[in-house]
């Protein structure tokens, strides 16, 4: 590709620029580069930044790359977090903003898709035919006013176009994430692949298993957060990249649900249909929860007086543990989301329960995200029904208003054993609880109602 009018004039909107020097982070993200500039440097935005630019958005994150190396830039600022000093990145604090700062680098053509075994610091030439594609390897200087495009990023852009930049098949083999990483554009940017690129994402989908599950999961969680993440969820399974990465959730395509109850489809376009209703509101828990809750669908299919799926959730559950041990969940963000999912039916014979055991449900730190949940499965279903998700609500708003705060004993295990004359064990556990439920029902108020209810008990 020519690179010879690559360095021209901005083609820029300029209500843009303006606008975003305006924000306190652009205009801190200008200063650096003045600075750096200053101490003889060559600095440049790059990035996302570039291209939400000449998409017209206004970049809530600026990432700056320059010649300085990184104790050229430690010298130079004086809040540096040095961590990345090795790797040539570094988070430079200025005012209230912390920025990205890369030192120029060169693409470690020796790694094997998991660790790059070194960093060599280059020309900024060099560093943008490292970066992955031409849309994300577009500079520009806040300053003069420059924009360096060396491999047509813009008119890729234009198209919406997600293209690789060099040799598609070999910049896989060297970091495996950016298959994750395309299939997360083309959605963001609701774009297309250009040829080459499709092809080697799909003759490569494989080289998926080679990356570490920290960093899968971690670009799993940046595609549940897209605006559409059914689209990239799509394409992973088209690519085959689903089949490598999370083999539970790929078995779903296929497995056919009740018609009466779905007409969505099968389990797949189910939980497509669920990560379509995810609204700000649904933070990344709620929302791994909602991809994996019903991925037991699969091995717990039978057809009886109609389709069924016995135990689903305590199945989906398991799987979706495996699945996060694999990619690296801590454990106990692993056991929150496999919680929800084993509980995500329960709703269903909510008002079965005695008021006791709904209170016990009301005031569970989980409660929220349960209910977050169980909204989400019901708007991937089609007929959508709210009628028993809105019972709920009503019924837990009112119930809160009666009991603002979880319901304190009003006796201590101390006080029981004394009145009581017994030692520790397990009658005290049961009197606790009889006590518990009793001030529920709002049947004991005051210490002198406890008393007297624990000596009848
Ligand atoms: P986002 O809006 O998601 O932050 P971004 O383009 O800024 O988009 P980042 O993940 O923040 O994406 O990465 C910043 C830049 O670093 C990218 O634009 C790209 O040029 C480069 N980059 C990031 N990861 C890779 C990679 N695995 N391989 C090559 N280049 C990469
Ligand atoms: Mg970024």
């Amino acid at each position: 590709m020519s690179t010879l009018n690559s360095q021209h004039t901005l083609p820029l909107d300029q209500s843009i620029i303006d606008s975003t020097l305006r924000t306190s982070h652009g205009e801190h993200a200008y200063l650096i580069v003045e600075k750096l500039n200053d101490a003889g440097f060559d600095a440049w935005w790059v990035g996302g930044c570039v291209r939400d630019m000449l998409l017209k958005k206004t970049p809530d994150d600026i990432d700056i790359a320059t010649s300085a190396l990184p104790e050229d830039i430690v010298k130079t600022f004086s809040h540096v977090d040095e961590r990345g000093k090795e790797w040539g990145s570094l988070h430079v604090t200025v005012g209230k903003e912390t920025f990205h700062i890369t030192t120029f680098r060169e693409d470690d053509a020796a790694s094997d898709g998991r660790h790059p075994k070194s960093v060599l610091f280059g020309t900024r030439e060099q560093d943008a035919a490292r970066r992955d594609f031409t849309v994300n390897a577009m500079y520009f200087h806040p300053i003069t006013r420059k924009f360096y495009d060396p491999y047509g990023g813009e008119a890729d852009l234009l198209e919406r176009l997600i293209r690789f930049i060099g040799d598609p098949a070999l910049r896989i083999k060297h970091d495996a994430l950016r298959m994750l990483r395309a299939v997360r554009f083309r959605a963001m940017l609701d774009g297309q692949y250009h040829p080459e690129t499709y092809i080697a994402l799909q003759e490569l989908a494989s080289y998926i298993e080679v990356l570490s599950g920290t960093r899968r999961l971690l670009e799993l969680e940046k595609i549940l957060l897209l605006d559409n993440p059914a689209r990239a969820l799509e394409d992973l399974w088209d690519l085959r990249l689903l089949e490598y990465m999370l083999p539970e959730l790929a078995v779903c395509k296929g497995v056919p649900q009740p018609a009466d109850y779905h007409h969505e489809g099968d389990v797949w376009e189910h939980l497509l249909l669920c990560t379509k209703a995810f609204t700000d509101e649904h933070g990344i828990d709620v929302r791994l929860a909602t991809l994996f809750h019903d991925c037991g669908k699969a091995k717990t299919f039978s057809l009886k007086d109609r389709i069924r799926f016995d135990h689903h959730a305590s199945v989906s559950a398991n799987l979706t543990r495996h699945a996060l041990q694999r990619l690296q969940c801590p454990a106990k963000r692993r056991e929150k989301i496999c919680w929800l999912i084993e509980h995500h039916m329960m709703m269903g014979s909510f008002f079965d329960m005695p008021d006791e055991r709904k209170a016990h449900w009301y005031h569970h730190p989980l409660f929220l995200e349960l209910l977050q949940l169980f909204w989400l499965d019901i708007a991937g279903t089609d007929p959508a029904d709210f009628s028993l998700y809105e019972r709920i609500v009503a019924d837990r708003n009112a119930f809160l208003d009666a009991h603002p705060l979880p319901i304190k004993l009003l006796l201590t295990g101390e006080e029981i054993m004394n009145i009581l004359g017994i030692s520790p064990g397990e009658k005290v556990g049961e009197v606790i609880k009889a006590l518990h439920e009793a001030q529920i029902r709002g049947e004991v108020r005051s210490k002198k109602e406890a008393r007297i209810f624990i000596e009848r008990e």
